[in-house]
């Protein structure tokens, strides 16, 4: 049990972005077998074929082909490659006095106090001139190191610090990353970092998509019991597919892991849910012609995190249904449909979950406080299937660490894993 754990914490620290989630994911799926297929080329697939794709290098699907021509239908286990974090703005460097420090902007809806006195790091990726203008060379980064924090204000300067504090995110949550009259060049830190890492010229450089990650390892907490890590939302999940489809052989429905970029942010991106990304795969796998017969035989779980019971807040869940860590996997549920989650996609996955030896709980927020979305409601209604929104609950979600039950991560396993074989019914 631990061992799978320890394989979930370093999958996620050693992707501290979704371009990292993403070239993880891929190399493992190479090494299982897995073909590439590029978006810009003819797809020529074979029934039972292991496939992937991947997308601005930040999402990535990966299928095994169903038997079942005649009457094709599909499993689709979908989960997203971003999580909340501080992204590096153009122009970057300021001087305040003798420090410098770089501008950024939040990404997602970042609880920013966590961020401050941690040692951070920094990943992403840096785009690089080449031969045409219309194809710069993608080099991912990941500067593993210590290099900034944001320093809190002391408490003598703010004695109301505990009763809650208004952080403005273009003043109070740079990173101070050196002091101007170190031997580091005043101008250019980051580019100099850069140039240095990526052993190129600075003019070679022509942009890049770069954010902060805590530096410190991520770990388990509670005697082994329990997970502390961050962006547990939505790797945990991307994590668990990915073990699924890896260990899938092919049957007769397709089997088919969809890890879209930019929940956090709405998905209105090409790599994002809310594209066309997931329907022209489907599309190329099961022919044009048959997608919508496909898809009225197919099921989707669109699996993200939900909050677990947290014991000093507990006025803060809904009276008959909190969803406890260490319970199993969570039954997303909302009135208004902000999950997709119905009473026959709800049956499908209790099913699903006893047929796996799973427990399962419901959870549905209090009628008093607006809960947040996933990707599921946009998939449900883009490509007409049937979704059940489900998760594994942590407390202090899209905190910079967030923490979850490792008897969980077994819970997951062993459903992703059930819902892919071909002799569950
Ligand atoms: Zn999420």
């Amino acid at each position: 049990m631990k061992d799978n754990a320890q394989k979930l914490l370093d999958y996620i620290y050693n992707s501290p972005t979704a371009y990292h989630a993403t070239s993880n994911g891929v190399e493992e799926l190479k090494k299982a077998g897995f073909t590439q297929l590029f978006e810009g080329e003819a797809w020529d697939m074979q029934t039972g074929g292991k496939y992937f794709v991947a997308k601005n290098g930040s999402a990535f699907a990966a299928w095994i082909v169903g038997l079942n021509w005649l009457n094709p239908s599909v499993r689709v286990i979908a989960a997203h490659t971003d999580s909340p974090a501080f992204v590096i703005k153009p122009n970057p460097q300021m001087t305040t006095g003798k420090h410098i420090k770089l501008n950024t902007s939040p990404y997602g809806g970042m609880i920013l106090h966590t961020w401050f006195d941690r040692p951070l790091a920094l990943a992403g990726r840096v785009l690089l001139k080449s031969s045409s203008f219309l194809a710069p060379e993608e080099r991912l980064i990941n500067i593993n190191r210590p290099l900034m924090v944001i320093p809190s204000l002391a408490i003598h300067l703010n004695r109301e610090v505990n009763k809650g504090v208004e952080f403005n995110p273009q003043n109070h949550t740079l990173p101070f990353v050196a002091m101007v009259n170190e031997e580091l060049e005043k101008d250019d830190y980051l580019l100099n970092l850069l140039t240095e890492e990526l052993k190129c010229n600075a003019d070679d450089i022509l942009d890049f998509d770069l954010t902060l990650y805590e530096y410190a390892r991520n770990g388990f907490v509670g005697g082994g019991k329990f997970l502390s890590s961050p962006r547990l939302d939505d790797l945990w999940m991307v994590h668990a597919g990915l073990e699924a489809i890896l260990q899938a052989d092919a049957g007769p429905f397709t089997k088919l892991l969809f890890c879209p970029d930019n929940e956090e942010i709405g998905s209105m991106t090409a790599w994002g849910a809310h594209s066309r990304f997931i329907q022209s795969i489907l599309e190329r796998i099961v022919g044009r012609d048959k997608f919508d017969q496909a898809m009225a035989n197919s099921f989707i779980v669109s699996a993200d995190l939900g909050h677990a019971q947290n014991p000093n807040y507990a006025d803060k869940d809904d009276p008959t249904s909190p969803s406890i860590m260490g319970e199993g996997p969570i039954l997303k549920y909302s009135a208004m449909q902000k999950y997709a989650t119905n009473g026959y996609t709800a049956a499908v996955f209790r099913g699903l979950c006893e047929r796996a030896g799973v427990p399962c709980q419901a959870y549905i927020t209090r009628s008093d406080i607006t809960g947040g979305g996933t990707i599921g409601a946009m998939m449900s209604a883009k490509l007409g299937c049937a979704v059940v929104d489900m998760g594994l609950a942590v407390m202090g979600m899209h905190s910079i660490r967030e923490l979850g039950a490792v008897i969980d991560n077994e819970y997951a396993l062993k459903l992703f894993k059930a819902f892919y074989d071909n002799e569950v019914k």
